[in-house]
């Protein structure tokens, strides 16, 4: 299926600077992915690391490569050399793995805390007792390698516009709250919130960075 060209510029207008777009390509083959590049686009997100690594492989050198899957810890140090961002922590363990692999590469690796927002308990993510047991000074202290460079989460799946914009909202308060703090290693610069389906709902509520993959690159399939 080719993408949607029009939507894709539909999108650039709508988000003016005011939002990162993360276009999400996983399950689209290379020349999807090349079609889009070819339009400007930078940033991609994927969610799984070896379909990651190929992809990268492939595809022109300056892509933003956002992982926003569920990383597993053994699975770190083969996206740890290029990765740009890394969406979905949610454990420190992972938070200590990543700073492992990314001291051996003298780099630092950006990564998002992913809280969780939805009222399903299918999705990952921290609660906020977990987030602030996370955000811990002492405990980030020797974690060098790393940036917490903000938030990411997941609205609940529903048509009730007014569940989702209270979960995004939620989501942008704990934001405003620890972005006025300083932790070690931690530098609040991204919200990432809102996918295909509430991404309008995301952006009115404060989110920078969106995650959009059918819109523009059509159904996946299951
Ligand atoms: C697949 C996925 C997206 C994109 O979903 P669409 O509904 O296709 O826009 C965004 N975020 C995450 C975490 C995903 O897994």
């Amino acid at each position: 299926m080719p993408i949607n060209k029009e939507k894709y510029t539909s999108i650039i207008d709508e988000l003016d600077s005011r939002a990162v777009l993360v276009a999400v390509s996983k399950m689209k083959p290379v020349e999807d992915i090349l079609e889009l590049y070819q339009l400007g686009q930078r940033h991609f997100g994927e969610n799984y690391v070896q379909e990651m690594t190929e992809k990268k492989s492939k595809l022109p050198a300056d892509i933003c490569w956002h992982f926003i899957g569920h990383l597993q810890s053994n699975k770190v140090k083969l996206v740890a050399p290029f990765v740009y961002l890394i969406h979905g922590v949610d454990s420190l363990k992972l938070l200590q793995e990543i700073d492992k692999q990314a001291g051996k590469l003298h780099k630092v690796i950006k990564v998002l805390l992913q809280v969780h927002i939805a009222k399903e308990e299918t999705k990952f993510g921290l609660d906020e007792n977990e987030l602030e047991a996370i955000l811990n000074k002492n405990q980030l202290l020797p974690l060098k390698n790393i940036c917490i460079a903000g938030l990411m989460g997941m609205a609940s799946f529903t048509g009730d516009t007014r569940i989702i914009e209270n979960e995004f909202r939620q989501l942008k308060t704990i934001f405003e709250k620890y972005a006025q703090c300083s932790f070690p290693n931690t530098q609040f610069q991204f919200l990432s919130m809102g996918m295909s389906s509430d991404y309008r709902i995301a952006l009115e509520n404060g989110s920078n960075m969106v995650r959009i993959g059918s819109l523009l690159f059509g159904a996946r399939e299951k």
